[in-house]
């Protein structure tokens, strides 16, 4: 039933629309339906090393490949919705730059892709995506104002006020992996220091566990490696953790720790219904939130904590995907 909303807010053609989410590591498609069905879709490995040109050349091939292996023309869709991992210049449908795209600056994708399928097309980050897909479909259903953080190998964010996404003037909004939680923490990736995305990362969990085994701690992640330290994740401290492993459960405690501060400080300033926590680390599921939680009822004022409702994601990989359609529709 929640897949009505769609068709009372949309009053467009009948026609679906093919969404687009290119990651760090994958590029996943689908052609939906206004209900919010998925009507056909295929992921690809992104090889972002390759750069730019490359990757789009295989996005194009993949594009061509889901229409005419489902006997559909570009005519046949309503319009392309796209979400990629990167700052992005709403306005002028580029991909500024990004750190899991290596090589991507200023890259015109908006443009690239409504002249060859002349389709109305439409450019958005990927949290900011995933925010508009959990808020229509997911954990985020009925709520004006929230905010998502996707925790994987960075950390994004996604801010929904009065229904609809919060862009800033530019579009760079929400850039809340890039929050100083720790004026002497580690470098991150964006040249700051101390970012929550340096301290609450899956990037971050796996460096800060390497760390301490080279420091000389004991842990059965030596052997679960099954080789040299690099071979440790963020997935593999949580397998540990799981199975008792002292050391993997400090690690996630301290990232759950820092990740705290940082939601706290976004329920300080924002005052949403809820907080929702997606990417590859919301699979740590209540080890990682529930810590979360009650660090924010300690920190943010009392007031706002005592209000807001931290909460798992429910789309999974899917929310860019259909919140890059919904944000093509409704646009
Ligand atoms: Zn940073």
């Amino acid at each position: 039933m929640e897949r009505l909303y769609l068709i009372r807010e949309i009053r467009k053609p009948e026609k679906p629309v093919l969404a687009i989410d290119i990651g760090g590591t994958k590029i996943s498609m689908a052609i939906l339906s206004r209900e919010g069905e998925a009507l056909t879709g295929l992921t690809m490995p992104t090889e972002a090393g390759q750069g730019p040109e490359a990757v789009i050349e295989r996005l194009l091939d993949g594009i061509d490949h889901l229409l005419s292996g489902n006997g559909l023309l570009p005519s046949n869709l309503a319009a392309v919705g796209l979400a990629a991992a990167g700052v992005i210049d709403i306005k002028n449908g580029l991909v500024t730059t990004s750190p899991n795209l290596p090589g991507w600056r200023d890259v015109p994708l908006k443009s690239l892709i409504s002249q060859r399928y002349r389709l109305p097309t439409f450019l958005i980050n990927d949290a900011d995506a995933a925010a508009l897909g959990e808020h229509r479909f997911g954990a985020g259903r009925g709520l004006n104002t929230l905010v998502l953080l996707t925790v994987g190998t960075g950390i994004g964010g996604g801010i929904i006020i009065d229904g609809e996404l919060y862009f800033g003037s530019r579009a760079s909004a929400a850039e809340i992996g890039h929050m100083v939680i720790d004026v002497n923490g580690p470098k991150c990736a964006c040249g700051n220091s101390g970012c929550l995305e340096a301290l609450a990362s899956g990037t971050a969990v796996a460096r800060e566990a390497r760390g301490r085994l080279m420091r000389g701690a004991l842990s059965s992640l030596v052997e679960m490696a099954g080789g040299p330290l690099e071979n440790i994740t963020a997935e593999l401290v949580h397998r540990a953790a799981r199975e008792g492993d002292i050391l993997a459960n400090e690690v996630i405690a301290q990232a759950a720790f820092y990740l705290g501060i940082g939601v706290s400080n976004v329920v300080n300033i924002f005052n949403p219904e809820a907080v929702i926590i997606g990417g590859s680390l919301s699979a740590m599921g209540d080890l990682l939130l529930q810590p979360v939680r009650e660090i924010v009822k300690d920190r943010a004022l009392p007031l706002l904590a005592r209000t807001v409702r931290i909460l798992p994601a429910r789309l999974g990989n899917d929310a860019g995907l259909f919140g890059a359609a919904i944000y093509a529709l409704e646009h």
